[in-house]
């Protein structure tokens, strides 16, 4: 089915005001809304092309490139798919609290996107706790081999004396009078009836009669711990590890939320990491350079291996030294490789037998007095 033009969609002017387009959505959500036309396909496929519409048009980037390139360039820009997050933030602003299963539906519709309480839309649901995010510093060597951190970090946690309920133990919670326990309150606005969340319980639906005085009725305590997180060997930088459970608790009872460790890792003194593979340059002598050699050179291991430099090697050489660089993630017995990169250094002071030796040398090799230019790439 050929899709039709979003301002066609919304009936609107293509220089329609902002205004116009939230109220030219509004009338059509209104009509089509799957709660007053209850299954009807073709209601629904208008509520999904008015939505697609509104979420496009509604964002001044989106509508530009939808003015520019047509569908193809708000197709593109979305991944493919449309992002309805920010039409569904706008919901409340639109609807008010009208259409109170406004997310499930929206949910059903769209995937994803609700809102973060749990328990069906009431007012009695619980929220789920929030993650919190620490962050640790650790060695080098600590993220190529792995290591354990100790955090100690503040968290809510459910209260003991009331077990997370907030009301003094032998009192108890009861259904809130002015909301009569739904936790909104309505009041009628010509053909609309508007809902807000109610003042007396703050959208809770009940009220405590005598709140717990260890939390003061909110049935969450702070308390500081202390854990030990493994960090897993070949960790890098910017990487996270998520600890389940251990965020804060949810309010009344929700799940808690994870603690999100962030990883920075320290630079070595002369270890560089790209990817799995470790780089490092090891200075070498003109004549070690000449004459070839055998280098032992410390691996990240904390070892030494031995290193066949060629006879004849040029500056810059990269060796290659294998399996010696950092583990992989979850694949602890696959490494990378080490690199290492020759600089040979030319003696800056020479003695006496020195100099005159390097002369000799000259003198055999038979030097090129007007060298033949080469171009820089091909050093
Ligand atoms: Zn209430
Ligand atoms: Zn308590």
């Amino acid at each position: 089915m050929a899709k039709r033009d979003y301002y066609e969609v919304l009936g609107i002017p293509k220089d329609a005001a902002k205004d116009d387009i939230k109220k030219a959505y509004r009338k059509l959500a209104i009509k089509y809304h799957p709660d007053r036309n209850p299954n009807d396909s073709e209601a629904e496929t208008k509520f999904k092309e008015a939505t697609e519409a509104y979420e496009v048009l509604s964002d001044e980037k989106k509508r530009q490139t939808y003015d520019q390139y047509g569908f193809a360039g708000v197709e593109g820009m979305s991944g493919g798919a449309h992002d309805y997050s920010s039409v569904f933030r706008d919901f409340s602003d639109i609807f008010g609290n009208d259409f109170g299963g406004f997310s499930s539906i929206f949910d059903s519709f769209f995937g994803g996107g609700g809102g973060a309480r749990t328990g069906g839309g009431s007012a009695r649901g619980s929220f789920r706790g929030s993650s919190l995010q620490y962050n640790v510093e650790i060695d080098f060597k600590d993220a190529v081999f792995g290591t354990k951190v100790e955090v100690s970090y503040a968290r809510n946690i459910s209260c003991d004396a009331c077990h997370g309920t907030g009301a003094e133990t032998g009192s108890s919670k009861r259904a809130c009078q002015t909301c009569g326990g739904s936790g909104q309150v309505r009041r009628s606005s010509g053909f609309f009836s508007i809902a807000s969340t109610c003042p007396t319980c703050s959208g809770e639906g009940y009220v405590i009669e005598s709140p717990c005085g260890t939390c003061r009725g909110n049935g969450l305590l702070k308390k500081r711990q202390k854990l030990k997180v493994t960090i897993p060997a070949g960790i890098d930088s910017g990487k996270r590890i998520s600890v389940p459970g251990q965020g804060d608790a949810g309010p009344g009872g929700g799940t808690p939320g994870d603690l999100l460790v962030y990883v920075t890792v320290r630079a070595h003194k002369y270890f560089e990491r790209s990817g799995n593979d470790l780089y490092c340059m090891i200075p070498i002598s003109v004549t070690q350079a000449a004459l070839g050699t055998e280098i032992a050179v410390e691996t990240i291991d904390g070892d030494k291996v031995k290193v066949k430099v060629p006879p004849g090697v040029q500056n810059g050489k990269i060796l290659r030294i294998k399996g010696r660089g950092v583990p992989y993630l979850h694949q602890q017995d696959r490494r990378g490789d080490m690199y290492i990169k020759l600089h040979i250094e030319v003696p800056k002071r020479l003695s006496v037998k020195g100099k005159a030796l390097m002369k000799e040398l000259s003198d055999v090799i038979g030097e090129e007095y007007t060298p033949t230019p080469v171009p820089l790439s091909k050093i």
